[in-house]
């Protein structure tokens, strides 16, 4: 398959050239970092570390982490790299975990941001005669106007459609003929089951691709939104403190998604040692922005358990690829001492035959923990025979047990129970939490 890239000299630039253009753009980062954010200049001073100490990208692990809670520290403006009258733009977190986080931007850091989001699109086949349906939420949250610039900048026909109001966006959809639909995954399930509902068939739509991101989705889901959509599905990465969707995206190869290491240098520490960790091995994500103005986060804890691959990819690009994020540390649940990912169990409904609309709530009782997991029927699965029902659940319930070591209570629910998700989807509930 031809490849083609958005900005090639630098996609697949030689990995020699590549960590040389870091090294030189963190020096400067740091300089300007240290000489205008005096919180992060505190916690360098508080290190003995001056920006000469940082001679290149081997000596990053030198420097201070940043994790959520300095944002919050210094919210709103503590963190402000250059005049507020040079920002442009304010964005913000979804508060996904916790009190929103602010980030700023100046007309460069938008560009940049954009450029991002423009390779993402090319990568997944987008180009200047593709109609490019975004919804995404607009406004604070980055999804919306990452992906609607960075269609701009490939020179797409860009729906600014936002995210709910389904009917209107499936009319906009068959009417305007959309090839490239951008949202959250579990906003791209809902679509497809409305077009199911309307009596729409996979092909009667013009979609060949869809870009997906903003919270976690397993390779499970990928398939059964492929299918509802008829679409090759790709994923993006991004995170509104290192600007937005983007950061990383997903080539034609879809084995991992590549981090735009122009912009973005990545390491994988261990969470509770902060010691980085070697290629392959499982940890925190953690990025440094190498050019951004307004906001530049140097070794931004992402809280996000990922994998990164710096083996040649056959797209082309040179850029290491990160596994698909398992989850946020704070997503983890220890149940009865055993680490759960919600992402563990949506892998077993699907592969059971179940759609991705389900519910977790963790409970204690009598001072032990509890599972129940809510999982809805779809209308053809539905049954009111009790013995058929229970029959179902239990055989779920040892699905479960099996992956996961510890023994759920499954409850099968009637279609359209479970309340749909146009954004991120929110699917625990830990009750525990209530007693603490
Ligand atoms: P919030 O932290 O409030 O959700 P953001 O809207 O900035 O704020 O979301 C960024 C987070 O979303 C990331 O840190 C990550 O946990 C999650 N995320 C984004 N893209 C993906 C993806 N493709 N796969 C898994 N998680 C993702
Ligand atoms: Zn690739």
């Amino acid at each position: 398959m031809e490849q083609r890239y958005f900005n090639k000299e630098i996609e697949t630039m030689p990995r020699g050239e590549l960590s040389a253009l870091q090294s030189e753009k963190l020096r400067k980062q740091v300089r300007h970092v240290y000489d205008s954010v005096p919180y992060y200049r505190g916690l360098m001073d508080e290190k003995g570390l001056t920006p000469e100490d940082i001679g290149g990208i081997e000596d990053l692990h030198k420097l201070p982490f940043i994790s959520k809670s300095d944002l919050r520290e210094t919210y709103p403006y503590g963190m402000l790299a250059v005049p507020l009258s040079d920002c442009v733009r304010i964005q913000s977190t979804s508060g996904t975990t916790g009190k929103r986080v602010i980030a700023y931007y100046t007309q460069h850091d938008i560009d940049l941001w954009e450029e991002c989001c423009a390779r993402a699109i090319v990568a997944a086949g987008g180009s200047k005669d593709d109609v490019v349906q975004v919804c995404y939420g607009y406004g604070l949250f980055t999804g919306g106007p990452g992906l609607n610039g960075g269609s701009h900048k490939v020179g797409c026909l860009t729906l600014p459609m936002s995210s709910g109001n389904t009917d209107r966006q499936i009319q906009f959809m068959m009417d305007l003929k959309s090839t490239i639909i951008c949202c959250t995954p579990s906003y791209a399930a809902y679509i497809g089951e409305s077009l199911k509902e309307k009596g729409y068939k996979p092909e009667d739509n013009s979609l060949k691709a869809g870009i997906f991101g903003a919270e976690p989705w397993t390779e499970e889901m990928r398939r059964d939104i492929e299918k509802s959509l008829g679409i090759k599905a790709y994923d993006i990465y991004g995170l509104t403190e290192s600007s937005g969707p983007g950061v990383a995206f997903e080539c034609s190869e879809q084995k991992g998604m590549h981090i735009n290491e122009d912009h973005f240098i990545a390491e994988i520490i261990d969470p509770d040692t902060g010691e980085v960790l070697p290629d392959g091995e499982k940890g925190e994500l953690v990025f440094t922005s190498l050019d951004k103005e307004a906001f530049p986060l140097l070794r931004y804890r992402t809280r996000d358990i990922c994998v990164l691959d710096r083996t040649p990819c056959s797209c082309g690009r040179t850029h290491v690829r990160m596994a698909k994020p398992m989850g946020r540390s704070d997503d983890m649940l220890i149940i009865r001492g055993v680490n759960v990912f919600p992402s563990q169990i949506e892998t077993v409904l699907i592969n059971e035959g179940y759609a991705p609309n389900y519910r977790i709530e963790v409970d204690r009782v009598n001072n032990s923990d509890t599972l129940d997991v809510y999982v809805e029927l779809s209308p053809d699965q539905f049954t009111d025979t009790v013995g058929a029902i229970t029959a179902m659940e239990k055989k779920l319930s040892a699905a479960i047990t099996g992956i996961l070591g510890i023994h759920p209570a499954v409850h099968l629910v009637a279609p359209k129970s479970i309340e749909r998700s146009e954004g991120k989807a929110k699917r625990v509930v830990d009750k525990r939490k209530l007693h603490d």
